[in-house]
């Protein structure tokens, strides 16, 4: 199959979340099956023009049309690859994208992301047409990518390039819409006729998100829990009506890593390498990171966070749960970028507990590596999680999860029970803080059994959540599409 994947942001040339190992990865699987992939997302500033060796499209002219805002714009398609020989696409266009950031800063979004993003999705029709390449599916990631499909099926109706391409839409996370003033269906060149409830209106704005939904063929997300969980109004964020109309078209798939880049026995970015027979590493890996984050060299757990700062992550939950936690032998560190107020808020946690409880703010993958292989445990409380790649990685570490029983973090750790020395992890089913404390504390008395914890490390990581049946999955939705006559 010809397919194509449109996103905002791709492992490796910029990443700020879980999206950009998706899309990095899911194209190398599909390849490794036989299949025609190419990817396309927005040439930002961050990305690295002679690093990645980026150039203008050998097909495609200098310059190609992006019809929008009432006037014709310009955009230069560049080209570079990842895996075997996949290409990817750059729409480059230096007013809306040669900025510092994918979406805005800590403070704020930029105001102007209605516009980059429809910008992008035009450009995306318009691209494929000047590198001729027309492909059975256009796979769309999150509401960056929402207006692919309304295109597709509006102005692009009746266009032999575009003519039974068909389009997969993904919920990375249903909490992100992109949610504009209706002025924007102005700009993106679309009817005003679309802004009703049963199409892009949601609550008097555009919602890119919702376009997305309406008007795939197909639709997914990234685990089968959250797939259930999104068709209620506790986790629908206000789109969940959408999504029981659609619930024959809804499926969960859950996200695979990718295991060359996370592997404790030839990661680059930390001190000792080692795998399930050579453990005595990992404590090398705990001393270093604990000289790393200025904490006494001590045998007490230590825990792991790292994610982006946002109120879904379950700091509330931590914060108060830290007073009681931290009376333990045990260590925190923690790296994360994220809104204001949550950075704010770690700042203020280590100068209260300067001993126990380290914050790197900022973005450091090879930090990130660190963690994964230095911590004994790893936290992720989350209030809902639609997949989540921190677990996942973790056990790939010999790090052992402890997670909110919600979406992607429910349908891949079950909690470690005693008796027959089965589960992944610790998990917790009510969310608050009471049973994070409860949960944490269970894990640690399991830590204090060496010849226990041993096994349990031996056991997570041999674990694999692997592309292979992932990507089959998303095989099987292209085809349905394809295969429908719709
Ligand atoms: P989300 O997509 O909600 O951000 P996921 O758990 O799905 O969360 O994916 C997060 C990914 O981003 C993981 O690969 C994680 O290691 C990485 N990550 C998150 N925050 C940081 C950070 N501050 N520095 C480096 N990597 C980070």
């Amino acid at each position: 199959m010809k397919i194509l994947i449109a996103a905002s942001e791709v492992v490796p040339f910029a990443k700020t979340g879980g999206l950009a190992d998706v899309s990095g990865a899911l194209p190398k699987a599909l390849e490794a099956m036989g299949h025609e992939v190419r990817v396309i997302m927005p040439k930002y500033k961050c990305v690295d023009e002679e690093k990645f060796g980026l150039k203008p499209s050998r097909l495609s002219p200098l310059f190609f049309n992006v019809p929008i805002g009432g006037k014709i714009q310009t955009a230069i398609l560049k080209s570079s690859s990842t895996g075997k020989n996949i290409p990817v696409y750059f729409v480059e266009n230096d007013k809306y994208f040669n900025r510092d950031g994918l979406y805005g800063d800590a403070k704020a979004d930029y105001p102007d992301n209605g516009e980059r993003f429809s910008f992008f999705c035009r450009a995306v029709l318009e691209g494929l047409k000047t590198v001729f390449f027309k492909p059975d599916v256009i796979h769309c990631n999150d509401w960056q990518t929402g207006l692919v499909p309304v295109y597709i099926k509006t102005l692009y109706r009746n266009d032999p390039q575009m003519r039974n391409v068909r389009t997969l839409y993904t919920i990375h996370n249903l909490a992100y819409q992109g949610l504009f003033a209706c002025q924007i269906l102005d700009f993106a060149g679309l009817d005003r006729a679309l802004f009703n409830y049963h199409q892009l209106e949601f609550y008097g704005k555009v919602n890119f998100a919702k376009a997305g939904l309406v008007f795939s063929d197909v639709l997914n997300t990234v685990s089968e829990k959250y797939a259930q969980e999104i068709q209620t109004s506790k986790f629908g964020c206000g789109l969940d009506g959408v999504l029981l109309e659609r619930v024959k078209d809804l499926y969960g798939i859950i996200n695979g890593i990718d295991y060359e880049e996370w592997n404790p026995s030839t990661d680059k970015y930390i001190l000792e390498k080692y795998d399930n027979e050579t453990l005595e590493g990992k404590n090398v890996n705990k001393q270093n990171l604990q000289r790393v984050f200025g904490l006494p060299n001590m045998d007490v757990p230590l825990i792991g966070l790292i994610g982006r700062l946002a109120a879904q992550k379950g700091l509330d939950i931590l914060e108060s749960a830290l007073p009681s936690l931290i009376k333990q032998d045990v260590q925190f560190v923690l790296l994360g970028k994220g809104d204001e107020k949550y950075e704010v808020l770690c700042q203020e946690l280590s100068v209260k507990y300067p001993e126990k409880f380290k914050v790197q703010l900022g973005f450091d993958v090879p930090l990130s590596h660190q963690i994964y292989a230095g911590c004994d445990l790893f936290i992720m409380p989350s209030y809902f999680e639609p997949c989540g790649l921190g677990q996942l990685i973790a056990l790939r570490y010999g790090t052992i999860p402890v997670v909110h029983a919600t979406g992607g973090l429910a349908d891949t750790i079950s909690d470690y029970n005693e008796i027959t020395e089965e589960g992944q992890g610790f998990s917790f089913e009510e969310y608050s803080s009471t049973q994070l404390i409860l949960t944490l504390e269970r894990a640690i008395s399991i830590y204090q059994n060496r010849q226990r914890w041993i096994r349990l490390m031996k056991n997570v990581m041999n674990l694999r959540f692997s592309w292979q049946n992932s990507a089959k999955k998303y095989l099987k939705l292209y085809e349905k599409i394809c295969n429908s006559g719709l």
